[in-house]
């Protein structure tokens, strides 16, 4: 069983966020894998989640949510591959709405949060949280700070937190790829 390069996340010890989640399904489309798409079931997925803090949300999931996993899969990979705010809130917009991606008042240890998807479960829940977070991250950060790795065939998904915002490739294997072929291609002449 694969896994994942761990950093495609902040941090591979807290349950990941709901951008991670997104970022985690786009990328169960691996080119560098074979085969490439592991969401022909669903042993990977549940797999990652469980193992990103998200064990409740794996065993919701069941064989029949697979075609509906792979076209939320689609779309979010489209708001990671533009760099147009308007494609992403065109994108976004409509599977905001379709999934009733209300943000509701709960209470959890005595603090008070703001929640998407409250009472929703399994795939629904991630229909209405994935572009929910990808929304909020729109806003706040705009789509230039998600990217696809540059190191070809790699298509995988980052989210750049560096603070320059130069982040080209989704891991350091990728990084590394790149600059080995780089390597290569100056020592030819
Ligand atoms: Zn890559």
């Amino acid at each position: 069983m694969n896994g994942f390069p761990s950093d495609w996340l902040v941090d591979a010890m807290v349950p990941a966020s709901d951008v991670e989640l997104a970022l985690l399904l786009v990328n169960s489309m691996d080119l560098l894998e074979d085969p490439p798409d592991r969401l022909v079931d669903l042993q990977w997925l549940t797999h990652v989640l469980t193992r990103v803090g998200h064990a409740q949300l794996a065993g919701e999931l069941t064989k029949r949510d697979l075609p509906r996993l792979r076209r939320l899969r689609d779309a979010m990979r489209s708001v990671f591959e533009t760099d147009d705010d308007t494609t992403a809130a065109e994108v976004l917009n409509p599977l905001l709405v379709k999934a009733r991606a209300v943000p509701l008042l709960t209470e959890h240890d005595g603090a008070i949060f703001l929640q998407v998807g409250l009472g929703l479960r399994g795939v629904a829940a991630l229909e209405a949280r994935l572009p929910a977070a990808l929304a909020t991250f729109v806003a706040e950060q705009g789509t230039r700070r998600l990217g696809v790795c540059g190191s070809d065939p790699c298509r995988c998904v980052f989210v750049d937190r560096t603070r320059a915002g130069t982040r080209k490739y989704c891991c350091s294997y990728c990084n590394d790829r790149y600059a080995a072929r780089a390597y290569r291609r100056r020592r030819k002449h």
